[in-house]
C-alpha cells in the first residue's frame, strides 16, 4: 500500500485503436495493460480504462468478431498500396465523450500494439494532449518496445517504457505522484499477477488468459523472447482457479490463451491444467489462436483438447518445407505434424476445426514453397490458414528481411505490415500470394 498524501490519483489507462488494411476480433484483450490497472487499483489508486477496440460490430457464435471501422486517409509511406485502410475500434467522438466527461487525470497510461498500427496511438495521444493538455503520459506495449528509437522521437508520449514495463511503471509513477509503491522481485513472479482488471469492461463475453509468459524456443522471425523476457509459468491449479473464477463470477463461456508456448512439457502445465478443469466440471468453450506447438500434441492431450471444448485450434506449422523448418528455429518437423493431426483426428476434429499456419513470405522464399505447404496441410486432411510474414525488429531475420525488401523496413514501422508482403521480389510477388489465397480457399 503507498502512503497516501492527499487523496488517491487519478489514472487514465488506454488501449489505442488499431489502424490497418484488416482487422478481426480473436478474442483480442489488452492483457499486460489489465494486469497493471490490476497491481494499481489493488494498490489504491483510481482506475479509468478506455479500450477504443472495444467494439465489435458482428459477433460470431463464440464472442469473435468484426470491429466497427472507419475508412480513413493512409499514412504517405503506404498511400499506394491499393487497398482501403480503416481505424478499427470505437469512434473517434464516443473516444473524445468519454475523455471529455471524466474527471482530469493525474497520469495517463497507454499501451501499443503491432508495430504499424502506431498512426491509431499517435492519434490517441495527440487527442489526450489536446483536451488534458500537461498531463504525463506514459506508454508501452510492443511498439514502444520494438521500435523505442521512433516512439522516443514521433509518439509524444512523455516516458516510453521498454518490455516488461513494471519496475520502471511504478519508479516513475512514484516520483511523478509521490507514492512509494510496493515492488520486488517477487512482484515480477507470474503467479503473483493480479488477475487483469476485465470487470472494468461494461460487458464481458470473453476474456483473454495467460499461464505462461515467453518461449523456450528461438525462432528466427519471433520476438517473443524480447517482449517477455524469459520464460515463466504459471501454476496449473491457480490458472484453473481464475478460469473458475471468470466463468464463475462473470458468467464468460469463452477463454482466448494467448500463450506463446501454451503445450511446453504438456505433462506438467495443460495436461495438469484441463484435467482440473474437467474434474471440476468447468463450462467454457476455450480457443488458441496462437499457434499451438505441434511436437506436444499427443494422444491423451488431444483427446483433452476435445473433452474440455477447444473450439480454435491453430498449429504453428508455417512450413512443410524441411530445409527451413530447421534454418527458421527447429520448432516442428513433418512427422510430429501427421502425428498431430491423427491424434486430433481421433481425438474428435474435423478437417475444417484442425487450423494450421502456412507462412507466407519469408525473406527469399519462393511461392512455390508455400504452394507446396498448403497442398501438404489439405493432404494430411487440415486446414491450412496462410498468413504473411511480419517482418520484426530485434529478430534474427530481420536483418535477412532489410536486405531483402524494397522497403525502408528499418526506419519506417508502416513497412512491417503484413498486408503489403513486405519482403515481395520476383520470387514471391502480390500475384502469387493472391493466387494462393484462392489456392487456400479451394
Ligand atoms: S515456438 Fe512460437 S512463440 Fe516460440 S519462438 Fe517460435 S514462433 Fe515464437
Amino acid at each position: 500500500m503507498f502512503h497516501v498524501k492527499h487523496r488517491s490519483p487519478h489514472i487514465l489507462l488506454i488501449n489505442p485503436w488499431i489502424t490497418d488494411f484488416a482487422a478481426y476480433n480473436f478474442w483480442i484483450r489488452p492483457h499486460g495493460l489489465l494486469s497493471i490497472a490490476s497491481f494499481l487499483r489493488d494498490s489504491g489508486f483510481r482506475i479509468t480504462f478506455i479500450d477504443c477496440l472495444d467494439s465489435t460490430v458482428t459477433r460470431k457464435r463464440y464472442g469473435d468478431g468484426k470491429f466497427h471501422k472507419i475508412e480513413i486517409e493512409k499514412p504517405l509511406p503506404i498511400k499506394s498500396v491499393p487497398r482501403k485502410y480503416s481505424q478499427y475500434g470505437i469512434p473517434e467522438e464516443l473516444f473524445r465523450e468519454k475523455l471529455s466527461d471524466m474527471e482530469k487525470p493525474d497520469l495517463i497510461g497507454i499501451t501499443s500494439g503491432m508495430t504499424y498500427w502506431y498512426p491509431g496511438l499517435f492519434k490517441a495521444i495527440k487527442i489526450i494532449k489536446e483536451l488534458f493538455g500537461k498531463i504525463p503520459i506514459l506508454l508501452g506495449g510492443i511498439y514502444a518496445t520494438l521500435c523505442n528509437e521512433s516512439a522516443v522521437r514521433y509518439s509524444e508520449a512523455d516516458y516510453i517504457i521498454k518490455g516488461r514495463g513494471e519496475p520502471e511503471l511504478v519508479k516513475i509513477i512514484s516520483e511523478l505522484l509521490g507514492f512509494e509503491l510496493p515492488m520486488d522481485n517477487g512482484t515480477l513472479k507470474i503467479d503473483n499477477f493480479p488477475y487483469p482488471a476485465f470487470d472494468l469492461y461494461p460487458q464481458l463475453d470473453y476474456v483473454s488468459m495467460i499461464t505462461s509468459l515467453g518461449c523456450q524456443f528461438h525462432c528466427s522471425y519471433c520476438a517473443s523472447s524480447v517482449i517477455s523476457g524469459g520464460f515463466q509459468r504459471r501454476d496449473p491449479l491457480k490458472v484453473v482457479e481464475e478460469i473458475e473464477y471468470w466463468t464463475g463470477h462473470y458468467r464468460v463461456n469463452n477463454i482466448a490463451f494467448y500463450d506463446d508456448a501454451l503445450l511446453v512439457n504438456p505433462l506438467e502445465h495443460i495436461i495438469a491444467i484441463l484435467k482440473e478443469v474437467k474434474k471440476r466440471d468447468i463450462q467454457c468453450n476455450f480457443h488458441v489462436p496462437n499457434g499451438l506447438h505441434i511436437k506436444e500434441i499427443g494422444e491423451e492431450l488431444s483427446d483433452l483438447l476435445h473433452r474440455c471444448h477447444f473450439k480454435t485450434l491453430r498449429l504453428g506449422l508455417e512450413t512443410s518445407n524441411e530445409a527451413t523448418q530447421i534454418e527458421t528455429g527447429g520448432k516442428v518437423d513433418n512427422r510430429s505434424f501427421e502425428e498431430a493431426v491423427k491424434n486430433l483426428k481421433r481425438a474428435g476434429y474435423s478437417e475444417k476445426e484442425i487450423g494450421v499456419y502456412v507462412m507466407a513470405g519469408l525473406p527469399g522464399q519462393r511461392a512455390g514453397e508455400v504452394e507446396e505447404s498448403i497442398a501438404y496441410v489439405k493432404e494430411m486432411g487440415a486446414n491450412p490458414k496462410l498468413v504473411e510474414y511480419s517482418p520484426i525488429p530485434q529478430t534474427p531475420l530481420f536483418e535477412k528481411a532489410k536486405k531483402m525488401s524494397k522497403f525502408d523496413i528499418e526506419n519506417e514501422p508502416l513497412f512491417h505490415n503484413n498486408s503489403i508482403l513486405p519482403c515481395q521480389w520476383e520470387g514471391f510477388t502480390l500475384a502469387d500470394f493472391q493466387r494462393l489465397k484462392e489456392k487456400v480457399k479451394t
